[in-house]
């Protein structure tokens, strides 16, 4: 190993650890995709689907209404595409309907909309303008409005939340031109004065979302370092900045492959000076802060990929029925109808997801962070590849705008401008990458927190008790996993049970891999990505079927929509299909081979292939 590969694998254990620190360790609600990769699928979490009251579904529609007829008179999405501006009179309608304070409870002035109202509000706009859909989750998921309701003080809130009814934008600034997945890595700093009653904070944040026109922001900083057992810990504090302090430098406006209405761009911080009291949560406490922020904040991108998957779903059925080729619409040919069932599948499975998690989000009484971070990852996934196929299926006037579309007499639906758009989904509020490491941590968390005691210095006497302990435990969970089990999903339609019964099995074998593969690799099983994003991909897959399920009955008993259960049931099959791909490939696979001959690019010995191209 040379020299600079010890310093690269210090830097990794440096930031492996630093991000350990900072996870949620409490687990004070049961998570029901915990259970999925130890084997246990508890039905009861998930079933019945959880429905909105008649009231809540009632406000929910009139400001979905109310905002649709608004946004369809006075916005063109595609004057906003071209022009890189969403005009100050929209700016001053969207805050007359509060659009800036829908999470904001009504104590402060705002709408106290749910998460799941608010959700459908940004469903709807992620249909129809993304530009606009993302200054508005940037605001309310991230920005100030969602941390501070949390875990604001009564004195933040009641200075700051009323601001939001008003119109005011905020935005949320983490990433650095040098810091991005890795937070460790922050520079900006914030030096606390003499009095110690400010801090002065100095660095650049980049790709600020709002950035530019924000009243308020949360800024994340550096603050002192603190020892903890013995060592010396970099700490990363969250401050409430307001934009006019003097030292706020805009320094320039990104451009981006799409979403050209946001107001995005790089500040630069100067001696800006900032009272100790707008610290949210506590000094050194930020990155926490933001991790937890993000498991409801997350939920807005499912949401919005839905709802960019079913406008899809509407262009692809009325191109396929109306465009004619060789002597018949183009959805009667199998290659595009194989497109169409899949699409309509997997739109509906990001349904079942959002609305499920959405609800737990406001129902508080589960664990969500696994599932937050699986609707994020599959929705945003999933949403991209539906556009790509829905531009596939447009053919040529897929990839023209709608303006020239229109201005040749077409029907002027926007699918280039959504593909632009929806792409960024996969790495804003944590890559796809991140997310699978995530859900990895969160899913080993049980098995981890036993071999701990294991992994730690101590006594042979101390670890043998551990081994011991361990021992006992795993000696009767792991043959439980081996018998068979088919209980539980009393009242479900015969053909959606079939597949219930399928996640049961399928988590015990989930569970009994995970296992298998922590006695194989044991601490070294965290830098094995190969091997945990399969691990990862079959309980996403899971939880897809189970949500998929649950969803399709409440729509059969509630709303007698028979072929819902048509849709879960084709939906299912693909995900068996994956599951079943990634079972085989955790048993076999090459990817020591690819990962060698990625080693060997990366050392440029193929950068002959790289010829006759201009660089
Ligand atoms: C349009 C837009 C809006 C944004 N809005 C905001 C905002 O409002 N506030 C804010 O603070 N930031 C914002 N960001 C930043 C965004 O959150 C980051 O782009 C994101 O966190 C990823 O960081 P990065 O781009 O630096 O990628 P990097 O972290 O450099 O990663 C590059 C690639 O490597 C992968 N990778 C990195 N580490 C690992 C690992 N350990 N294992 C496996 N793969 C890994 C990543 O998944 C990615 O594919 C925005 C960015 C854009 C483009």
């Amino acid at each position: 190993m040379s020299m600079f590969d010890k310093n690269i694998g210090q830097e990794k254990k440096a930031s492996l650890e630093f991000a350990e620190d900072q996870r949620e360790a409490e687990w004070k609600h049961p998570s029901f995709s915990l259970g999925l990769y130890h084997g246990k699928v508890d039905w009861k979490l998930i079933h019945p689907y959880p429905r909105q009251s008649e009231e809540e579904k009632k406000i929910g529609d009139e400001y979905i209404n109310k905002f649709r007829t608004y946004l369809k008179e006075n916005l063109d999405p595609d004057e906003v595409d071209r022009t890189g501006i969403i005009p100050d009179e929209v700016m001053k309608g969207l805050a007359k309907f509060g659009a800036f304070a829908m999470k904001v409870p009504k104590e402060y002035g705002g709408l106290g909309l749910s998460q799941v109202n608010y959700n459908r509000i940004m469903h709807m706009i992620s249909s129809y303008c993304g530009s606009t859909a993302v200054l508005l989750s940037a605001h309310q998921s991230i920005g100030v409005p969602q941390p501070l309701k949390d875990f604001g003080t009564e004195e933040q809130k009641k200075k700051y939340l009323p601001l939001f009814a008003k119109g005011v934008v905020s935005a949320f600034a983490l990433t650095e031109p040098t810091v991005g997945s890795d937070p460790r890595q922050m520079t900006t700093t914030a030096t606390p004065t003499e009095d110690g009653e400010h801090f002065l904070i100095n660095g650049e944040k980049l790709w600020c979302t709002n950035g530019l026109i924000a009243g308020v922001m949360v800024v994340m900083a550096v603050t002192p370092p603190k020892i903890v057992k013995g060592k010396e810990r970099k700490q990363i504090t969250a401050f409430i900045v307001e934009a006019d302090t003097p030292g706020i430098e805009l320094v320039h406006r990104c451009q981006f492959l799409g979403l050209h209405g946001i107001q995005n761009g790089l500040i630069r911080f100067k001696d800006v000076k900032v009272p100790r009291k707008n610290i949210i949560l506590q000094e050194g406490e930020g990155l926490r802060l933001a991790l937890t922020t993000l498991n409801t904040g997350r939920l807005t991108l499912p949401a919005a990929s839905v709802g960019i998957a079913k406008w899809c779903l509407h262009v692809v059925r009325e191109w396929s029925t109306e465009r004619e080729q060789w002597g018949g619409p183009i959805g009667e040919h199998e290659a595009v109808g194989l497109k169409i069932g899949n699409i309509a599948a997997h739109t509906f499975a990001m349904d079942a997801m959002t609305w499920l998690v959405s609800a737990m989000a406001d129902d508080k009484q589960k664990d969500i962070r696994l599932e937050a971070a699986i609707s994020k990852y599959f929705c945003t996934h999933h949403s991209w590849w539906i556009v790509d196929e829905t531009l596939q299926i447009r053919g040529g006037q897929g990839y023209e705008n709608a303006e020239s579309l229109k201005a040749r007499g077409q029907h002027p639906w926007p699918v280039e401008r959504a593909l632009r758009d929806v792409r960024i989904n996969l790495i804003i509020e944590g890559t796809s990458e991140i997310m699978h490491l995530f859900i990895a941590r969160e899913a080993l968390d049980p098995h981890l927190g036993r071999m701990k005691p294991l992994l730690m210095k101590g006594s042979i006497g101390f670890k043998l008790m551990a081994a011991l302990k361990m021992a006992a435990y795993y000696a009767t969970w792991y043959p439980s996993l081996l018998l068979p089990r088919y209980s539980g999903f009393s009242g479900l339609h015969p053909s959606l049970k079939k597949h219930m019964h399928f996640t049961q099995m399928a988590s015990r074998r989930l569970a009994r891999l995970v296992f298998h593969q922590m006695m194989m690799h044991q601490k070294k099983l965290e830098a094995k990505q190969a091997v945990l994003n399969r691990i990862v991909q079959i309980g996403v897959d899971l939880f897809s079927i189970t949500a998929t399920c649950s969803y399709a009955q409440s729509l059969l008993d509630n709303d007698q929509k028979s072929n819902a259960v048509q849709l879960a049931d084709l939906y299912c099959q693909y995900a068996k299909e994956r599951i079943d791909q990634n079972f085989r490939g955790s048993a076999k696979n090459f990817d020591k081979q690819i990962l060698s001959l990625s080693k060997d690019v990366l050392a440029k010995e193929y950068e002959w292939m790289e010829n006759e191209i201009v660089k």
